[in-house]
């Protein structure tokens, strides 16, 4: 017997799997948007860690030579104090700072201001309207860059402070105009 089998499978399966899943979006996670709030806060903190000068108290005057201040200041107030330099204004985080205590000399730590007596000048420097006592600033003509300038200085070392001028608010009249680099502050109130 002829069996004939005859096997017409003609059966094409296309199975198109296509699910289209929904793949698992990862939704972005909600990366903290970096705060955006870049304040200048150079500060000029441990002026006194090498430096064999600093001190808030000792009213000795200091004499180094310019080789020996660019060995124990760091860079940017060497450059100020010691060059003249003077920094861009309204780059001082001292400028808008309204902490109550006292301002030091970055180069020696010399008392220089109080911070009752720091006002809004609106010149893009940190102004003083007078110095702590007589002695700690001491003044210079300064004829530099084709104008009348009085240059005040460190009264314990000489640094460069920056400038005064005849247009401050009483009762002194005047405005101490100084380079925040130049300047250290302590919250504690100098008694
Ligand atoms: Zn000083």
């Amino acid at each position: 017997m002829k069996v004939q089998l005859v096997l017409i499978s003609c059966l094409v399966f296309f199975q198109q799997c296509s699910f289209s899943q929904p793949g698992p979006k990862k939704e972005q996670q909600g990366v903290p948007k970096t705060s955006s709030n870049t304040t200048n806060t150079t500060n000029n903190m441990d002026s006194s860690k090498q430096n064999p000068v600093y001190s808030r108290s000792s009213s000795e005057k200091v004499n180094l030579s310019e080789e020996e201040w660019k060995k124990i200041l760091p860079q940017e107030v060497y450059y100020i104090a010691r060059q003249k330099g003077t920094e861009r204004p309204w780059t001082s985080r001292f400028e808008d700072f309204k902490e109550i205590g006292t301002y030091y000399c970055a180069a020696c730590g010399n008392p220089l201001f109080k911070s009752d007596t720091k006002f809004d000048s609106g010149c893009g420097w940190p102004s003083f309207y007078e110095p702590i006592s007589k002695g700690s600033i001491i003044y210079s003509p300064d004829n530099t860059h084709g104008m009348k300038r009085t240059e005040v200085m460190c009264g314990r070392c000489k640094s460069h402070l920056g400038h005064v001028f005849e247009d401050g608010p009483p009762p002194t009249g005047l405005r101490y105009c100084i380079n925040g680099v130049v300047l250290d502050f302590d919250k504690k109130k100098e008694k």
